[in-house]
């Protein structure tokens, strides 16, 4: 039982899970990416199948392991099957005495007729151009019907996999069946424009899970609206608090937006500014360095990054268990040199 908190203000800011539009029998076989420990259980699930792979002497058996199909190509998606491409091909490359990783499929399913809807066409293109350059099958324009224990059914074709990840879409936290409010139609909580419950100016909700039109938009799911509307909303509540004058309505100053696709490559779109290749990557690593709080993390990050670009070495065969519940356990102790590590 919970004990009840009261509050003189409540800032709601509880995010998106995953969403499978009404197929949540779909998760069980294609888990999404929300969290960290998401990351690192897709990880592991990608690790895996390439010892199980390894561990199977009959080659006719390899194809549903070494198959990776991606539903959803969006940010994620995209950003996922570029770092998955990179990992087969060149981290992995040498890994193996049995298999070879770079036969591995890497397949990216989506039922839009282009990746990376938020971008512009010409920035799609050149993410799917550097997609395919990469050996990322791209295949648009077919949802998907059907996900199992053996792979995915798209358009009446069945393709075999043991490894189908989730990247298609989200849905709200539901804070507008809390607070018993008015939702938009994918149920994010409707707010208004000083981020407060039309009716309760207690009550902020902000982030992914709040509904807010600017110029006649909705403003994006992204971490840039998140973080200025938690900024607004503790300006706002300090200001009432101490008795000061209200800032003006929040407005949402839209930064660009980024997406890296594999090694040295991301596209780039900030107002008029529109770019795909090494520059915009090179913004991308910039930005994300700008924004690790400590100067020290920042140092040691960008040494890190040096290294892995130069070397193409990282930590990429560690199987690690963070939830450490039940340890993952390396299959091929034979063939394979996977570490198995619990973080519990
Ligand atoms: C894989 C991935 C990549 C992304 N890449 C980008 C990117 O490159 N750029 C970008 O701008 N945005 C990106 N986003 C989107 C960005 O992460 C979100 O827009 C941002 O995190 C939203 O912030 P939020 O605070 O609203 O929600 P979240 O960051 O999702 O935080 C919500 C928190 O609330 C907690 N919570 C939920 N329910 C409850 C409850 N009942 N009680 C207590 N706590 C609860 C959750 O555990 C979570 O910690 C990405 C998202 C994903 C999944």
């Amino acid at each position: 039982m919970g004990v009840p908190i009261g509050y003189d203000f409540l800032v709601l800011a509880t995010g998106v899970t995953h969403s499978y539009f009404g197929r949540s029998e779909f998760e069980k076989f294609a888990p999404g990416l929300k969290s960290l420990a998401d990351a690192v259980a897709i990880r592991n699930k990608i690790l895996l199948a390439f010892e199980q792979a390894e561990a199977e002497e009959n080659p006719a058996r390899h194809g549903d392991l070494l198959t990776f199909v991606l539903v959803g190509a969006g940010p994620t998606g995209v950003e996922m099957a570029g770092a998955i491409a990179v990992l087969v091909r060149n981290t992995l490359k040498s890994e193996f005495r049995r298999i070879n990783p770079e036969s591995a499929k890497i397949i990216l399913l989506d039922m839009a007729p282009r990746v990376l809807g938020p971008f512009s066409e010409e920035l799609a293109q050149a993410a799917k151009e550097r997609l395919v350059n990469l050996g990322v099958e791209v295949r648009l324009g077919h949802g998907v019907d059907q996900i199992d224990a053996g792979g995915v059914l798209v358009d009446g074709a069945r393709i075999a996999s043991k490894t189908v990840i989730w990247t298609a879409g989200v849905a709200p936290s539901p804070a507008g069946k809390w607070l018993n409010v008015g939702t938009d139609r994918a149920g994010r909580v409707r707010i208004q424009q000083d981020l407060t419950v039309a009716g309760h100016p207690e009550v902020f909700v902000v982030g992914d899970t709040a509904s807010l039109d600017q110029d006649g938009k909705p403003l994006p799911g992204v971490a840039q609206v998140a973080i200025q509307q938690g900024r607004y909303a503790g300006t706002l509540i300090h200001r009432i608090v101490t008795g000061k004058s209200t800032p003006g309505p929040f407005r949402y100053f839209d930064k660009g937006n980024m997406a890296v696709v594999g090694k040295g490559f991301a596209v780039l779109q900030s107002g008029k500014v529109h770019i795909s290749g090494f520059l915009a990557w090179l913004a991308w690593a910039a930005v994300h360095l700008q924004f690790l709080a400590q100067s020290s993390l920042r140092a040691s990050v960008f040494l890190q990054w040096v290294w892995t670009y130069a070397t193409g070495q990282r930590g990429s065969r560690l199987i690690v268990n963070h939830h450490g519940s039940e340890p993952a356990k390396p299959v091929a102790k034979e063939a394979g040199l996977a570490l198995t590590i619990s973080s519990k």
